[in-house]
């Protein structure tokens, strides 16, 4: 029988490296800058096109290629950068396993352009997937410039697996800000679409941080420094009061490269713990300096997780780092979050799985017989609304319930498990008599009903009214948004790309944003009820849920953002409210479709039957 194994051709081999190196346009761009850096330049700029499908292309006044070396270049296993095994453990370059120009080539149309600065003539080389189309003297000025265009060209099942440009483009800038942060000193330039997105000048950290990440970050760093015998840290943490709803800024690099260290980041976060309300997340930028012998860079193909010979004292020296510097700047004390920390509900982490309200079904119930019920007797300053949206309103229910991934509950099974025993009906037959208003614990509000005690959880009321009214506000005629004096709003670039793409969708929850350039918003209107609230904080709330949307839920965008602004917006337990503040609210909650539930599907009231109150004093 004839042999069958054979030795794959360079090219298929290339391709195959290529699925561990080159996932996407951002690989590609992280290869490419390294490279830059590992030639000594000091002036990079990077183009991208359709978040580099189209085009990346990076050029650097670096070392430049001989002619021979840069034909060598895009071999598999050619690097510069090692010639022993020996030399693993003395890296102090980003690349060296001489395998991103080969991967590259094999899956682009490539142009590289190359001059070393003694050389008189540059070397032009075309290469399309791995094959070399021409090689060629060329003008060119000092240094390199790849092209890389049409990735995956000849790899369809990849192009198409691709993200939208939108996410492409935060991968790429990602890697943009790792390669920008460890090089402060060097100048980068980032074209998107031919327009300047960053011109980055060389300078000192901080101003490098304040101009990836904007301005306002500049009052919100405090310097961490330490050096022991084992490593040096240094760098800046986010002061306490600024951490964000959004895992935003953390980056730790070990000697100029980032790394992805889930035990480091734990240091980091005990050391703020008690500092931060628990789903907030503070930003870092901190640097580890030690000898590359005590680092193992090889364990994962691109290179971001890494391990350390003694991880337990380099946490031990990271922890005692950030404490220290949070300690100097007198961070500890000042931070009272008591009242911050109750009121949010943790936004969904990746993967989390949603526990489904436990609530009887059935089938043959149609929630809206019952309450019709009581609507005529209810008074409200809008009833066209009440009663027009009546075909509206079954819809709306339907979304309402499926969104929350609940069956359209019987409302009095609802009741019942909450306790009251008020069936049939709602115990919601209000007659025409007086109802007055308490608020009991500033949470509470109280009332009375024909069928018993009503109380009502304010927060989660105003929460339900608020959502609907944004969700009304859009459609409705009546725009519910009133301007404000207009506040700026700066977010980190990659959330600036987010809001970006959801304006539209803010603002038909009446929230007006406009582009103010530099990831700098301004927002000119909200919905007319929500008075002095931390709006930065309410957008960045709504930003994280959306990202935390679970992949494949297809949940409505302006659903989930109008959740979470009402969440973080509405008027909190504790919060002390006037005769008329109770009065709106309960008369704009019974406007609601679903005044029973919170757009999260907490109850939002039950009533106490006087048949209940009544046994309970039975002797
Ligand atoms: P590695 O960086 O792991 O060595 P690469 O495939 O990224 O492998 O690059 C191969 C070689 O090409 C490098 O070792 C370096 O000598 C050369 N090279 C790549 N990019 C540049 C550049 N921008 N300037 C000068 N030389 C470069
Ligand atoms: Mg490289």
């Amino acid at each position: 029988m004839s042999d069958i194994i054979r030795m794959l051709p360079e090219s298929v081999a290339n391709q195959i490296a290529a699925g561990e190196v080159v996932q996407r346009p951002a690989s590609a761009v992280k290869e490419l800058l390294e490279n830059t850096i590992d030639a000594g330049a000091t002036e990079v700029r990077l183009i991208v096109k359709d978040a580099g499908k189209t085009l990346i292309q990076v050029t650097d006044n670096g070392c430049g290629m001989s002619e021979g070396d840069a034909r060598m270049c895009f071999e598999r296993h050619a690097t510069s950068k090692i010639q022993t095994a020996h030399d693993l453990f003395s890296i102090r370059t980003l690349g060296f396993r001489g395998e991103a120009l080969a991967s590259i080539a094999s899956v682009a149309q490539v142009e590289l352009k190359t001059k070393k600065e003694r050389d008189e003539i540059g070397t032009q080389l075309i290469i399309e997937g791995s094959e070399v189309k021409s090689h060629a003297p060329v003008n060119t000025s000092n240094g390199t410039s790849i092209q890389v265009k049409n990735l995956f060209y000849n790899v369809p099942a990849r192009r198409n697996f691709l993200k939208s440009n939108t996410s492409e483009l935060k991968y790429i800038l990602e890697e943009f800000y790792r390669v920008a942060l460890v090089h402060p000193d060097v100048g980068f330039t980032l074209y998107n679409q031919d327009k300047v997105m960053f011109q980055l000048h060389s300078a000192n950290l901080r101003q490098r941080i304040v101009s990836l990440f904007g301005m306002n970050y500049n009052q919100r760093l405090v310097p961490v420094e330490q050096q022991t015998n084992m490593v040096n840290i240094s760098g800046f943490i986010g002061k306490p009061e600024f951490a964000k709803k959004t895992r935003g800024e953390q980056y730790f690099f070990a000697n100029g490269r980032f790394i992805r260290n889930p035990y480091l980041h734990h240091a980091v976060e005990a050391a703020f713990r008690e500092l931060i309300p628990k789903d907030s997340y503070a930003s870092y930028f901190l640097y580890l300096e030690m000898d590359p012998a005590n680092i193992d860079v090889n364990i994962h193909p691109t290179k971001t997780e890494i391990n350390f010979t003694d991880s337990k004292s380099i946490y031990a020296i990271l922890q005692a780092a950030v404490r220290q510097a949070l300690g100097k700047f007198n961070l500890t004390t000042v931070i009272d979050f008591e009242q911050e920390l109750s009121m949010d509900v943790p936004p969904l982490k990746p993967g989390q799985v949603i526990r489904q309200p436990q609530i009887t079904v059935n089938p043959e119930y149609n929630p809206f017989e019952k309450k019709k019920e009581f609507q005529p007797s209810l008074r409200f300053d809008n009833p066209g609304k009440f009663t027009g949206s009546q075909g509206g309103r079954e819809n709306f229910s339907h979304d309402l319930h499926r969104e929350l991934n609940i069956p359209p509950a019987p409302l009095a099974d609802l009741i019942d498990k909450l306790g009251t025993g008020s069936s049939p009906g709602l115990g919601l037959e209000f007659g025409t008599e007086n109802h007055e208003l308490f608020q009991v614990a500033n949470s509470f509000i109280v009332t009375e009903t024909p069928k018993g005690l009503m109380i009502i959880d304010q927060q989660s009321a105003h929460e339900r009214i608020l959502y609907e009214e944004m969700l009304d506000s859009g459609s409705n005629d009546n725009n519910l948004s009133s301007k404000i004096i207009p506040v700026t709003l700066s977010f980190s670039p990659d959330d600036a790309v987010l809001l970006k793409d959801l304006l539209g969708d803010f603002k038909t929850l009446g929230f007006e944003i406009t582009e103010f350039g530099n990831n700098d918003f301004v927002l000119q209107s909200v919905p007319h009820d929500l008075g002095h609230t931390d709006f930065h904080g309410a957008v960045e709330h709504a930003l994280e849920s959306i990202k935390n949307e679970l992949p494949g839920k297809n949940a409505v965008k302006n659903q989930l953002i109008a959740k979470a602004l009402a969440k973080s917006t509405a008027v909190k337990r504790g919060s002390n409210l006037k005769k008329e503040e109770l009065e709106d609210l309960f008369r704009r909650l019974f406007n609601c479709r679903i005044p029973e539930l919170s757009p999260y599907g907490k109850p939002v009231f039950f009533v106490l039957s006087f048949d209940e109150l009544n046994k309970k004093f039975k002797s």
